[in-house]
């Protein structure tokens, strides 16, 4: 029985589906997970099919499904599955998940075109005339007259191509002489049609034994090249079109359409992985991860290995073992660099034999990501590496999925929906009955608790592999330094010192500082003010290349001014070194030495961060500086420094996971130095050489700063021990956003002690964002399910209320408090 209605998730923030009718012409063919082209109020937009109805809600005007993106659906049910409990868990509308979870739409293209009403033809003949009707101006009748000309059409283009600005534009629109339609058409895909052996031979009786050119073409798809793009087969095997023909009708071959592969990666071009012997602890990591594979069912393992206890060699190895039983393999990581060497290291061990890998990242260019998709969609790639949002990634009968350094908060996503990449992952490889297999130095409060209570079962890597020691690491007390130099360089004599050494050693150094721009504020000697964005609470950042201040939060640019804006003062000030100032310092302070910086203004596509990583790698640059996405992961072989300039800014944090995560940045960045032969030295400075994140670090003992952390956590009631949801209402107008907190506050308040804390409303630490000013409630229970239960019902208090969803955002296991 075909089913003649569709409810679809639509990418706007709103709560519901939407019902569609389904045409007669395309009944079979929409199904659950297809992408459907809809009209939506006056646009056309792409939703997901989330189920088919056979009646639809009465009294509504039903429309039409316009048209059907994917033959085969785009996302497969467990994925549909997965977005319902991402929609449930997080408050998060259902269509937000499923855009989150699919790649830009890349096979559409949108046209506005202009339209000349009937109106149209008489105001535009007024010109020739003399008198202008309609009062339009000589230009304005003149494009009427222009439109006329190409058959009342024209393709909406820059003002100088039309003639007429968008203000005439707009007024002739009011006056109802055109009209500017939106118009969806379906790009030419650049694809190519791909070849690969069928082999129904067998079923010919009595097999016939393959021709000699059948035989060529037959070891080149199966066992030499794999599947090849028809110019190339024709080429390689010396055939006609026709005989490839052929034998794809007679089942020999088979075919599809696929986007043109760009060249190779230059990153993997003459890279052999290494093959290490698995010494004793990866082994015995390795069988307890085989042992898991034979029980067949879901489960969850930490691996806690230090830094560079080889944790990827069993990684590597895991995803093998589940290849080999048939099954695919996910690899999450919190950087897009990182996706770059596991990336290559696994196409170098899996690409060739098991079918392919897929990278995905959101610095690969909208086709590119389309393109990685499509081929794990198609089961091409069995094995995915990818940031946050490839634990979407639309592979099926998953057996593994890795997530690396668990506790990096880059695998929250902060929007909407705001889901946690490990927690997902971890529902994921449950809905699968798959492994998912957490690995860290320096794990996350909350998995290691898991671990503990064994929910998690915990293995080990305590050393490093052949038999390195870990990097000695020293504090530089910045009070002392200053007392003895009286300068104020980001750089003190110690690092300065360590620094030179490496040069004159030929070793290399990384420099760590974890703000980007030149300096982070901007201050009035005079009067104390400090330069803030117009539209949040927050300071300009200085960047002195783009001779520019710039709102890190919100992207909104400033002119350095030159006085002071409120008392005109002169006596403007820059203060507070970031990434950009440093690596000027260093240029200044180490002449001849080879400096790259690396942050989110100099690495923005997957070509630049390539450049700079291999360039490293490869021992063409001496010192590296950068933010903290260097501080991760990365397997440089040469580096015997690490400085970190400064140690406080994450500790000062008005956050409670303040400590945690300074403790966990300064133990992955000692974990970059020494990794290869040469021993390697940390030099963290720091004004508070006191605390005790900062002593543990230094002593790299993780299960001392555990303990003591725990504590705080138990006696504060934070997670692990409670789930917290933080609440924010946001509106643009001050008097809004105070009446809607005052209302949910009278939602919220009954509720409070009755196994939930409900702390606020308070003005929110980032009391104004993107010109939004934003009030917080922070909510902890000890029992998730009365939290959830608690939120849902403050959803539907707010829609009585008439409070819009957009005025409230709710953060579910935030990460981030401001
Ligand atoms: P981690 O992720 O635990 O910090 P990596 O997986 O990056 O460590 O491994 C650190 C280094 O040790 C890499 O250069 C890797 O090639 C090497 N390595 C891994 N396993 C072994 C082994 N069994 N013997 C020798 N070297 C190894
Ligand atoms: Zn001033
Ligand atoms: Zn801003």
């Amino acid at each position: 029985m075909t089913l003649p209605f569709c409810n679809v998730a639509l990418p706007v923030p709103l709560r519901t589906t939407f019902t569609y009718a389904v045409p007669e012409s395309l009944q079979g063919t929409v199904q659950p997970g297809s992408r459907v082209l809809v009209p939506f109020r006056k646009k056309a937009m792409v939703g997901v099919v989330v189920e088919l109805t056979e009646s639809a809600p009465p009294e509504t005007k039903i429309r039409e499904i316009s048209r059907v993106l994917d033959f085969v659906p785009a996302l497969p049910p467990k994925l549909i599955e997965l977005a319902h409990w991402v929609a449930g868990y997080y408050l998060a509308p259902i269509g937000e998940v499923f855009r989150a979870m699919l790649p830009p739409v890349t096979e559409l293209k949108s046209q506005r075109q202009i339209v000349l009403t009937e109106a149209g033809p008489e105001a535009a003949g007024s010109l020739s005339g003399g008198e202008l009707s309609h009062g339009l101006t000589v230009e304005e009748a003149a494009f009427l007259e222009k439109l006329k000309e190409k058959k009342g059409t024209m393709l909406l283009g820059p003002a100088a191509k039309l003639g007429v600005d968008a203000a005439s534009l707009q007024r002739l629109q009011r006056r109802g002489l055109i009209e500017v339609r939106e118009n969806i058409q379906t790009k030419k895909r650049k694809t190519q049609r791909v070849i690969a052996w069928k082999g129904s031979l067998v079923h010919s009786e009595p097999a016939k034994p393959l021709a000699v050119r059948e035989e060529k073409i037959r070891t080149l798809l199966e066992t030499q090249r794999g599947p090849l793009p028809v110019a190339q087969l024709l080429k390689l095997a010396n055939v006609t079109r026709s005989m490839i023909d052929r034998m794809l009708r007679d089942e020999m071959l088979e075919s599809w359409e696929e986007p043109i592969d760009p060249a190779e990666d230059p990153f993997d071009v003459g890279y052999s992985p290494p093959a290490h012997e698995l010494n004793a602890e990866q082994e015995s990591a390795l069988k307890a991860i085989r042992a898991r594979f034979e029980l067949g069912e879901f489960g969850v393992q930490l691996l806690h290995g230090v830094t560079g206890s080889g944790k990827t060699e069993v990684y590597l190895r895991a995803v093998q073992e589940t290849l080999a039983r048939g099954k695919t393999a996910l690899v999450l990581v919190p950087e897009i660099a990182l996706t770059l060497w596991i990336g290559r290291q696994c196409r170098s061990w899996f690409g060739a034999k098991f079918e392919g890998v897929a990278v995905l990242h959101s610095a690969l260019s909208d086709v590119e990501r389309a393109r990685e998709w499509r081929r794990v969609r198609n089961g091409e790639a069995r094995v995915v590496v990818g940031t946050r949002s490839a634990v979407f990634a639309p592979l099926e009968n998953v057996g593994l999925i890795i997530i690396d350094e668990e506790q990096e908060n880059s695998f929250k996503q902060e929007e909407t929906p705001r889901y946690h990449g490990r927690d997902v992952a971890i529902v994921r490889a449950k809905m699968e009955g798959a492994l998912a297999l957490l690995g860290s130095a320096t794990p996350s409060m909350e998995t290691y608790h898991h671990a503990r209570e064994g929910k998690y079962e915990l293995l080990m890597l305590a050393s490093r592999v052949a038999e390195r020691s870990l990097a000695s690491v020293e504090i530089v007390n910045l009070r002392e330094d200053f007392q003895q130099t009286h300068k104020t360089s980001p750089i003190s004599a110690t690092l300065h010192a360590g620094i030179q050494e490496c040069l004159a050693n030929g070793t290399q150094a990384l420099v760590l500082i974890n703000r980007r721009g030149y300096s982070w504020s901007v201050l009035c000697r005079s009067c104390g003010a400090s330069v803030q964005c117009v539209n949040c609470s927050i300071s300009m950042t200085h960047h002195k290349q783009r001779n520019r201040l710039e709102c890190h939060y919100c992207g909104s640019i400033q002119q350095i001014p030159k006085v002071c804006p409120k008392c005109q003062s002169k006596y403007v000030y820059f203060f507070g070194e970031g990434s950009e100032h440093l690596e000027e310092r260093l240029r200044k302070e180490f002449p001849g030495a080879r400096i790259a910086r690396l942050d989110r203004d100099t690495a923005r596509t997957k070509r630049q961060y390539q450049e700079m990583l291999g360039a490293f790698a490869g021992g063409a640059l001496d010192v590296l500086v950068g933010t903290q996405m260097l501080a991760k992961g990365h397997d440089f072989q040469r580096v015997t420094l690490v400085g970190v300039v400064s140690a406080d800014s994450s500790l000062s944090m008005p956050d409670f996971r303040a400590a945690e995560r300074t403790f966990q940045l300064l133990t992955q960045v000692a974990g970059r130095a020494g990794r290869g032969d040469l021993k390697g030295r940390v030099l963290i400075q720091t004004f508070y050489p006191e605390h005790y994140a900062i002593q543990d670090a230094v002593k790299q003992d993780y299960s001392a700063f555990f303990e003591r952390e725990l504590h705080f956590r138990r006696m504060m009631a934070y997670p692990p021990f409670t789930a917290l949801a933080n609440v924010i209402v946001r509106d643009t107008n001050l008097e809004k956003a105070i009446r809607w907190s005052r209302q949910l506050s009278e939602y919220f308040s009954p509720h409070d002690d009755k196994g939930v804390r409900i702390l606020g409303p308070a003005t929110a630490p980032l009391a104004r964002l993107k010109k939004e000013h934003r009030f917080q409630f922070l909510l902890k229970s000890p029992k998730r399910s009365v939290l959830t239960k608690l939120l849902g019902g403050a959803m539907a208090y707010c829609e009585a209320k008439d409070i819009p969803e957009t005025a409230v955002l709710v953060d579910v296991d935030p990460v981030n408090l401001l």
